[in-house]
């Protein structure tokens, strides 16, 4: 079967009574015939029905050999950080998600070092792996300026340098429509099913999925001991928002592209950059081509007046385009990084990373794209 069939056939009706959508196992233990004799559930810390579906459903999208939900994305990066010691290194994506990069800096006062790198520079990052790297965290595309790293070379050539790395790909901003990290060589997919998987802005959630039995063994350990499992009813919100992702993804992109497409054509007049990677003016460009199907919903931008007012003024002009932190969702979102996601970042950390004062984020929902290009139009005016 194809993916898209994969998806929406593998949800199965209920064998109890038929019900063809996934019953809400809203129940926090369950009924035993005789001590430790039960039907494969005991506690719903430990396992739910609801939520099992759920990751069943996110393994068989990323081709991987088991998954774990989680109440947030970031309580699944917390399970894989927690695979570490005191005096492991982690290497990662100098542009690494704001909330990721806060917890490895709690994680750095039980002990671990994190070495941040240019992850579009794969020669580079490599030569920064020793014998003491336990993680390789990768984020593609990364947030907002949207840069693309070479996964399948990095995932080779990292583990030839030290076997017993493990590489991690946060696979927010692609979602499985977009890549399939395990396919390219990953251990360990991380999902923040928040934003593109359950796709509606309406739950918060987090998914991991491994490539091997004793990777799952050990974060499922991890799971039961810490308790941040996602509730029966999210699981339903998330299993629900899920089936329509193929169809989501590939609008969203159109959309992306025809928006990105006219902000370049805007760079005479008041754009100064344009961050999209199917535009082939993006630095990364080819190795998006390679990697993706599609080039995702998420396009940046920033002004020839770089300055926080303009792009305030900006932000609060359009009028279909929301002003909200996140993305992902059916409708269409606005953001501007230096005052919103990123203004915890300190100053020389965020322009560095290329964020920009004037920086503007759009995250495509799946509106008429004539209408979102001409709300965009209006506020540049
Ligand atoms: C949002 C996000 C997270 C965190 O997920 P939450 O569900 O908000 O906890 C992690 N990584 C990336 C890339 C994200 O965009």
């Amino acid at each position: 079967m194809k993916e898209e069939t994969k998806l929406i056939q593998n949800i199965l009706s209920d064998p109890l009574t038929g019900s063809i959508s996934t019953p809400i196992y809203q129940t926090s233990t369950y009924v035993q015939e005789s001590p430790g004799v039960h039907k494969g559930f005991d506690y719903t810390r430990t396992n739910n029905p609801t939520r099992k579906i759920l990751e069943r459903l996110i393994t068989d999208l990323e081709y991987g050999y088991g998954s774990l939900a989680f109440s947030s994305g970031l309580a699944s990066v917390d399970a894989v950080l927690k695979l570490l010691e005191c005096g492991d290194e982690i290497i990662a994506v100098n542009d690494i998600y704001g909330g990721t990069f806060r917890l490895l800096n709690l994680y750095k006062k039980l002990g671990l070092i994190t070495k941040f790198v240019d992850t579009t520079n794969a020669e580079k990052a490599i030569s920064v792996v020793s014998n003491n790297t336990k993680l390789f965290w990768l984020e593609s595309p990364t947030n907002p300026t949207l840069k693309i790293s070479d996964i399948e070379y990095i995932s080779k050539e990292s583990k030839k340098k030290n076997p017993k790395l493990l590489v991690v790909v946060d696979n927010t901003f692609a979602s499985p429509a977009i890549q399939n990290p395990i396919k390219l060589g990953a251990d360990i997919i991380i999902h923040s099913a928040t934003k593109y998987l359950a796709g509606h802005s309406d739950v918060l959630a987090g998914l991991i999925t491994v490539k091997d039995p004793d990777l799952y063994e050990k974060l499922k350990y991890i799971q039961n001991a810490t308790g941040g499992v996602l509730s029966p009813i999210d699981c339903w919100l998330t299993i629900r928002g899920s089936q329509t992702l193929y169809l989501r993804v590939q609008k969203q992109s159109k959309n992306a592209f025809k928006v990105a497409s006219f902000l370049e054509k805007k760079k005479d007049y008041c754009i100064d950059k344009v961050y999209y990677p199917g535009l082939q003016c993006h630095k990364n460009h080819l190795i998006a081509v390679k990697q993706q199907r599609y080039f995702g919903g998420v396009v940046s931008f920033s002004l020839k007046k770089d300055t926080i007012e303009s792009a305030k003024k900006i932000v609060t002009s359009t009028k279909l385009f929301k002003l909200a932190e996140s993305l992902g969702g059916t409708k269409s979102l606005i953001c501007h990084p230096a005052t919103m996601t990123h203004k915890s970042t300190p100053l020389d950390v965020r322009r560095n990373s290329g964020i920009q004062d004037s920086l503007i984020r759009l995250s495509l929902g799946i509106e008429n794209v004539e209408d979102l290009i001409e709300d965009i139009d209006q506020a540049l005016k």
